[in-house]
């Protein structure tokens, strides 16, 4: 089998870009080691920067989620029983964020590909690069029980954290940045309202609460729980009890109670992996960085490496100049690292950590007041939360 670009991992950065590539007519084939439904049923990131709906509009994949997605234009920080609304366009000169689950962005750039696109290989596993600093490199990768090699212009690795791509990169060129936080995040899925139009991120004594939403009759919450934390040790009325505790306010807010439909417990990291790019192969998304989800960012860079890896081939195809895909990685890494630092700037700002002193109590309310009350701190965190240019 041989294509232009071989992609590894069907997650939104490789069906992203088997869309961007389609769309300016480069071939590529998708190599996705699960199967069809498990892809689109894996729940994880929900809100989609400015940036990321244009993009995804721009790429003709916007249609349903301009149907079903909600514009939201703020946040709410919650904190000492006070609220207080981030306004996103009054600070930003406009700009606002989509609720839009990964998993329907996905499924429409799944049936999209499948439509119109090239192949996209479900139960395909990749085992390993080979020759990425060659102009031939490959993938070597199983489907349907057989062993089979894909040949490529380029490979992009679009993987995920636990992929095979970055492994590609010897050791000796590698450098790892990391940093794990001792709590995660017990997520659950509700059949209920949203408590609140808008996000909820509150600080409390006994931990960080997140209150989101899927659609206008599902709830997305979330609380703060020890590292390492089992969902199924948290009973129904527990979570919904805690919830209550972390989201209360000196108003007469209430929190709607439904039936949880599903739980479970992500932990929380912050990983960059240097250089994002090896010769012939090119690493985007969760398979070169991770941040903690507290600042929505893990799926939008992503979509921002795979559009500023499309650009740079077409710039080669075009101009015959690989100066872009030569800067690739600091391209990527500059955008990166801004998301690396408002992720954990959101997390120690709104979660508790084990070994808290009242000093840093205070601090973390002293830092909530600040944004509550200078337009400029507001305007910091607005810009950032809803994104940073790509390229
Ligand atoms: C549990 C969880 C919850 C999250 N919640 C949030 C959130 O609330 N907000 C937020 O912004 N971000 C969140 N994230 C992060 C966000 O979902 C990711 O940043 C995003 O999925 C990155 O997309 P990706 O395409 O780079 O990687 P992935 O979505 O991980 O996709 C990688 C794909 O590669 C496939 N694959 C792996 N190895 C191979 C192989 N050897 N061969 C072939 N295919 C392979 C995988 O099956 C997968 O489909 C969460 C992540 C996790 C894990």
């Amino acid at each position: 089998m041989r294509t232009t670009v071989g992609i590894i991992g069907a997650g939104p950065a490789g069906l992203l870009l088997a869309r961007l590539l389609h769309n300016a007519g480069i071939d590529s084939v998708v190599l996705e080691s699960r199967d069809r439904a498990y892809v689109e049923r894996r729940q994880r990131a929900g809100i989609l920067e400015q940036g990321t709906v244009d993009v995804l509009r721009a790429a003709g994949a916007g249609e349903r989620m301009d149907r079903e997605g909600l514009r939201h234009d703020g946040i709410e920080l919650r904190f000492d029983r006070t609220r207080h609304r981030v306004d996103f366009p009054a600070l930003t000169g406009g700009k606002s964020v989509m609720v839009y689950a990964q998993t329907e962005v996905c499924k429409d750039l799944i049936a999209l590909q499948i439509e119109e696109g090239g192949p996209l290989l479900f139960e395909a596993e990749a085992l390993a690069v080979e020759g990425a600093d060659t102009d031939t490199p490959r993938i070597r990768f199983r489907h349907q029980g057989a062993e089979d090699v894909l040949e490529c212009d380029y490979v992009v690795g679009c993987d995920g954290f636990w992929g095979v791509a970055r492994r590609a990169i010897p050791a000796e060129l590698s450098r790892t940045f990391e940093r794990t936080y001792p709590f995660g995040w017990l997520g659950i899925l509700a059949d209920a309202a949203p408590s609140h139009d808008e996000l909820v991120y509150a600080r409390h004594d006994r931990g960080f609460a997140l209150l989101s939403m899927r659609s206008p009759s599902v709830s997305r919450l979330y609380l703060q729980v020890p590292e390492g934390t089992d969902a199924e040790a948290w009973s129904d009325e527990e979570i919904w009890d805690e919830l209550e505790r972390r989201f209360e306010t000196a108003d007469d807010w209430r929190l709607e109670r439904g039936p949880i439909t599903q739980k479970s417990v992500t932990p929380m990291r912050s990983f960059v992996h240097e250089p994002m790019r090896h010769g012939r192969l090119f690493l985007a998304g969760d398979a070169a960085h991770i941040v903690p989800p507290t600042g929505a960012k893990g799926l939008n860079l992503a979509v921002g490496d795979v559009v500023t890896f499309a650009r740079a081939l077409v710039h080669r195809r075009e101009t015959g100049s690989a100066e872009l895909l030569d800067a690739y990685s600091a391209t990527c890494l500059r955008r990166v690292w801004q998301a690396e630092r408002f992720s954990y700037d959101m997390t120690t700002l709104l979660h508790r950590a084990p070994d808290a002193t009242p000093f840093d109590d205070r601090l973390q309310v002293a830092r909530l007041r600040r944004i509550a009350s200078s337009r400029a701190a507001e305007t910091d965190l607005a810009e950032a939360y809803t994104g940073f240019p790509v390229g």
